[in-house]
């Protein structure tokens, strides 16, 4: 028989979102249960510096944040699960996640910070890489390269924002897209044609991201035409890959509105879903921001949301009584 785990209130996913939704919810007496996923802590485990998270004054580091957060989480009576989900029901309330060996997680209200993972070009020199000189996130990473020449690699609107962002810090940027026009919304593609220091590589694909230096980073790109073939190099030391984000939301297609991209839909102003009782925070309802600060900050909005959801049906509850 499998185990169950109940609670008032369950959370989804142990990034700065679910990790912030534990610590309002676990404060708000709703003794919260954090399913943790096969990425305990979320995306910031997988970098380095992190400069922009405010109350420190020094770079830190993003697994060492995170092990804060969960610390303070627990500290406050968060109880953490490390288990990946595979199956959620939402038909009725509480709502059911099964984990992979069966253990069932049982909730009266549900906080879903599942994240959204960067898409990669899948080269090998793209993972040697990654972190040095390498990057999914302009906004996150692009300080570390000011001065310096950089290539964004891209089409859509994400590319053009994170190109528009890179020219904060840099003179020299230089956007790569496979094609001969760009997918981005026609007032984007108006600012970047119209900025001084960026220019547009047409029909070119990054054959390789070329190591070199020491300490080793990254030195260029060899481009290769798509239309001839033919390799060239361009000589640069930050890479940013922009080819879009893909939200872990397969657990909620057809249980959940979700938007054209798969980000959960959420009414604005609020973390709330399409199911009432179901509430969504950080990256996998937010393609905008994308920020550790951002993902806290709806998490922080998740729980308080779901509190007040519980005590208007304990008050409906009790004078329907
Ligand atoms: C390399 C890198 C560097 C970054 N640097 C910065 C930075 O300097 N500053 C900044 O503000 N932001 C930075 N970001 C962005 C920041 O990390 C994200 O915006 C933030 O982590 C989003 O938080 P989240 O809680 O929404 O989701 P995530 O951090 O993505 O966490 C998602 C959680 O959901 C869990 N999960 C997913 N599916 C399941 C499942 N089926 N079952 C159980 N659990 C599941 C995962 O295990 C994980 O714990 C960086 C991102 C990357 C990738």
């Amino acid at each position: 028989m499998p185990a169950t785990h109940s609670t008032r209130m369950l959370i989804l996913g142990s990034g700065p979102a679910g990790l912030s939704a534990a610590i309002y919810g676990a404060r708000a007496g709703m003794a919260p249960i954090v399913v943790q996923g096969i990425q305990p802590g979320g995306q910031l485990t997988t970098t380095t510096d992190v400069e922009n998270y405010p109350g420190f004054r020094d770079v830190i580091q993003g697994p060492w944040l995170m092990e804060e957060m969960q610390a303070q989480a627990e500290h406050v009576g968060a109880r953490m699960v490390w288990d990946h989900i595979v199956e959620a029901d939402l038909s009725r309330r509480p709502f059911r996640l099964i984990g992979d060996g069966g253990t069932v997680y049982s909730g009266d209200v549900l906080v879903i910070a599942t994240g959204a993972q960067a898409k990669w070009l899948n080269l090998p020199s793209e993972e040697h890489l990654k972190g040095r000189g390498v990057s999914a996130c302009a906004t996150c990473d692009g300080f570390f390269y000011r001065g310096k020449k950089v290539a964004v690699i891209g089409g859509g609107n994400t590319a053009v924002e994170e190109a528009l962002y890179m020219t904060n810090h840099s003179h020299e940027v230089t956007l790569i897209h496979r094609r001969d026009s760009l997918r981005a919304e026609k007032i984007l593609q108006d600012r970047l044609f119209a900025h001084p220091n960026i220019r547009v590589l047409w029909n070119k694909a990054v054959d390789r991201f070329v190591a070199g230096g020491d300490p080793e980073g990254l030195v260029g790109l060899d481009l290769r035409d798509t239309k001839t073939g033919e390799i060239d190099r361009l000589e640069v030391e930050g890479g940013f890959v922009a080819i879009g984000h893909s939200p872990a939301t397969e657990l909620f297609k057809g249980k959940l509105a979700l938007d054209a991209d798969g980000y959960i839909e959420v009414e604005t102003g609020t973390t709330r879903t399409s199911v009432a009782g179901v509430f969504a925070c950080g990256d996998v309802m937010d393609k905008v921001y994308r920020q550790a600060v951002t993902a806290a900050g709806t998490g922080c909005m998740a729980a308080l949301d779901a509190e007040r959801f519980l005590a208007e049906m304990e008050f409906e509850a009790s004078a329907a009584a």
